[in-house]
């Protein structure tokens, strides 16, 4: 690595202010193994990777790691010797963390896909890196995350390690579905829950994120120009104010595209336009639904709609029994999303239930 990019690397951006107090608060407390839970977008990896940076720093302060020393670097760079990542291949990837040689090798030479799970070898890797590992600092860390990843004989390997560390090793699982977790793991953490933004500072990170991106600073699509103020908001309300679902959204197309497309697409599902939902993965356009599901819901027993603009709601007056049915199917519908035998088939079936919901009387 250049001495230029290693700086840029270093020179990493602050935390967000809502997960800086956070922070701030877990490492006021004692504990060898958090778990970091809430629903999705709130900032759980970002605030896992801190707390680890701020364990592992060599002059660290009550806000945290101190962003120059060479243990901080190390984390930046993702080569810290004492520090674990946990995560499932797939996310490894995503997120330029390194695999071990023989992971890297079988996927190099395609023998395998990258796993979406927590895999089983990778948590034994774990169990050795504590106890075997010699340490440059005085703590090693493992961060597990997304933690509910973990099946049963994984998580099971992690067990005792967890309940009786070899030594100064520190955990911090983080996860966006806790109740899927054995209830020994959680036992053996302490448990911190994610505090949610209030929208007004949300939306200002939001837009620092997206300007950032925007100028080509993080993340490798660059686009020509700063979103506006008005599609972010549109974002955030639709990722029910979590800022980083929204950034994510915001970050694989343009916001002014994605903005639009959201405000769209309601009026679209009534009119049974299968197109509106043709780029989403089956996961997302499940979603979507239920938030329409809601929000059309809510409008009907004289609520304020929360995901949509009332403005953007299909003019119909769908029958109540017909929605809250709708709303069930597309419960149970999300909980099999994951592996559908057909996407295209599924979105044109979703679409055709929501034409029939949403034009029910
Ligand atoms: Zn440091």
């Amino acid at each position: 690595m250049s001495e230029a990019s290693a700086e840029t690397a270093v020179n990493r951006q602050p935390l967000a202010p809502w997960l800086q107090t956070q922070l701030e608060g877990l490492l006021a407390q004692r504990g060898h193994a958090w778990l970091l839970s809430g629903p999705s977008g709130l900032g759980q990896f970002d605030l896992a990777l801190a707390l680890a940076r701020a364990w592992l720093c060599e002059q660290p302060s009550a806000q945290g790691a101190c962003g120059h020393c060479g243990s901080c670097h190390a984390v930046e760079v993702h080569t810290h010797a004492d520090l674990c990542m946990l995560m499932p291949e797939t996310l490894s990837l995503a997120l330029g963390w390194p695999l071990d040689e023989k992971t890297q090798d079988e996927l190099d030479s395609k023998k395998r896909k990258p796993s979406k799970e927590i895999k089983v070898d990778a948590a034994r890797d774990a169990v050795s890196f504590t106890q075997f590992t010699r340490s440059r600092g005085s703590t090693k860390v493992v961060l597990v995350f997304p933690a509910e990843r973990m099946n049963t004989i994984t998580a099971n390997t992690l067990l005792k390690t967890l309940e009786e560390p070899p030594g100064p090793v520190k955990f911090i699982l983080a996860t966006d579905a806790a109740h899927q977790l054995l209830p020994t793991i959680r036992s053996r953490c302490l448990g911190h829950t994610m505090v949610w933004p209030d929208f007004e500072p949300a939306l200002a990170w939001l837009g620092q994120q997206a300007q950032r991106q925007a100028a080509g600073e993080v993340g490798a699509k660059k686009t020509a120009r700063p979103p506006e103020a008005a599609d972010l908001q549109t974002l955030l309300v639709a990722a029910g104010g979590r800022p980083a679902d929204a950034l994510s959204w915001a970050n694989n197309s343009a916001a002014a595209d994605a903005a639009q497309h959201w405000q769209a697409l309601p009026k679209a599902m009534a009119r049974g336009d299968v197109s509106a939902l043709a780029d989403w993965a089956p996961a997302q356009a499940v979603d979507a639904l239920q938030k329409l599901c809601h929000d059309v819901l809510a409008v009907r027993v004289g609520a304020p709609p929360r995901f949509f603009s009332a403005g953007d709601l299909p003019g119909t007056k769908p029958g109540l029994y017909a929605l809250t049915n709708w709303a069930k199917e597309l419960s149970a519908t999300a909980r099999t999303v994951e592996h559908p035998y057909n996407a295209g088939l599924m979105l044109e079936a979703l679409v055709s239930r929501a034409r029939i919901a949403l034009n029910a009387k």
